[in-house]
């Protein structure tokens, strides 16, 4: 039998390596339905290569253009988010991939949990803005939240046979980015095109950016907490520059497992794909001989405060990680477009945390509302006039 998958956000780097994973076993997946923001010459040319029931941009703008794209195929466009939704609670979709982008993948992914999907999570904003509501739906309907991530991937993988109350701490490990060891004063005049730089994983350009400060790091750590349910004194981060273990748990007996591999997004994209089987893949192998070094560093967490930002939200808690994800997501779109500096992505963070009311226990409107206020004082802060690039 067939996996039926709905990809959202087939056409960014996740959604796109999941179709590279589903080209391998074309007779264990097929693909139900594709989704985008904006790409549409993309996602009409995934369309008519895969064929799915449906396809659904996000833009309405684009929507007549992909209309005509697909005029000669027996694609349905779909005409609104709501009938995208619906379509995720069609019974021929097996698994949802929630590969979109930012605070975006929130709405969509509940969805699919409330119809009691099986969802393959890349989209980590979902689980680190909203991990309370999130992890709650998924316990209520019976759907299981897969981790795509390759971190969450290889702590999933190490907890294979292990009871949850042996669990004593996860160790998650960071690349470092391409300013590991750099100091606060050289990351002052850093531009973009050096933060998208990145040693070891290809990615899109904003999970890049969060690499480089250390906030994807951050943010995988409040979503451990929620996929694994556990205490922020729980959670290590220690640096590992050859990212080839992608994380380890610790349990109480005091021994340590350690998931490794090659650094290549295929891996946990399959494993989620094809969980709870193993597939055979041809994908390149690791060899220990090839990495006979391995090694391990602390986290400069004052050079990159993002780190530090990250973990005292997340020990906040409430709407405290969703304000923060809100102000980085602006932050690091103004960093992109070269309107504010490398350094300043932490100031931003911290002044629409400062800004935003604390909400102890939010619902799924105070958060859109969280996010909407965050992001408005993240711009107010990058376009106030008296206010230079920080040191
Ligand atoms: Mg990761």
């Amino acid at each position: 039998m067939q996996k039926k998958l709905a990809i959202l956000g087939s056409t960014g780097s996740i959604g796109r390596q999941t179709l590279e994973v589903v080209d391998g076993f074309p007779s264990t997946f097929k693909v139900e339905l594709l989704t985008a923001r904006n790409s549409v010459e993309l996602l009409a040319a995934q369309a008519r290569k895969y064929l799915p029931s449906k396809a659904y941009i996000a833009n309405p703008d684009k929507r007549d253009l992909l209309v005509d794209a697909l005029r000669e195929t027996r694609v349905q466009v779909l005409g609104s988010e709501e009938e995208m939704i619906e379509a995720l609670h069609e019974e021929k979709v097996d698994m949802v991939v929630s590969s979109l982008v930012g605070f975006a993948g929130l709405k969509p992914t509940l969805h699919a949990l409330e119809a009691g999907k099986t969802v393959a999570l890349a989209n980590k904003e979902t689980m680190v803005v909203a991990g309370d509501l999130v992890t709650r739906v998924a316990r209520e309907k019976g759907a299981i939240i897969l981790p795509i991530d390759s971190e969450h991937s290889a702590i999933f993988q190490c907890l294979a046979g292990e009871e949850e109350k042996t669990v004593e701490k996860v160790i998650l490990t960071a690349s470092g980015g391409p300013f590991r060891g750099r100091n606060r004063k050289f990351l002052a005049n850093v531009s973009a095109a050096e933060a998208l730089n990145h040693p070891n994983w290809k990615m899109g350009d904003k999970i890049t950016i969060d690499c480089a400060t250390m906030m994807n790091k951050g943010l995988e750590a409040i979503e451990a907490r929620w996929f694994f349910n556990l205490d922020p004194s729980q959670i290590e981060v220690i640096i590992h520059p050859q990212s080839i273990i992608h994380s380890m748990v610790q349990f109480h007996d005091g021994s340590v497992k350690a998931q490794m591999g090659l650094p290549d997004m295929r891996l946990p994209i399959l494993y989620a794909l094809a969980y709870p089987s193993r597939i055979k893949s041809s994908f390149p192998r690791y060899s220990p001989l090839d990495f006979p070094s391995l090694t391990f560093e602390k986290p400069d967490a004052d050079t990159f405060r993002n780190l530090s930002l990250a973990f005292e939200t997340m020990k906040k808690g409430g709407n405290a990680p969703c304000i923060m994800n809100a102000a980085n997501e602006i932050a690091v779109e103004a960093f992109l477009r070269k309107q504010t500096g490398f350094n300043d992505i932490p100031d931003i963070i911290a002044y629409a945390l400062g800004k935003v009311p604390f909400i102890s226990k939010p619902h799924l409107n105070d958060y859109t509302e969280s996010d909407r206020e965050a992001r408005h004082y993240a711009r107010e802060r990058i376009g106030s006039p008296d206010w230079g690039r920080s040191e």
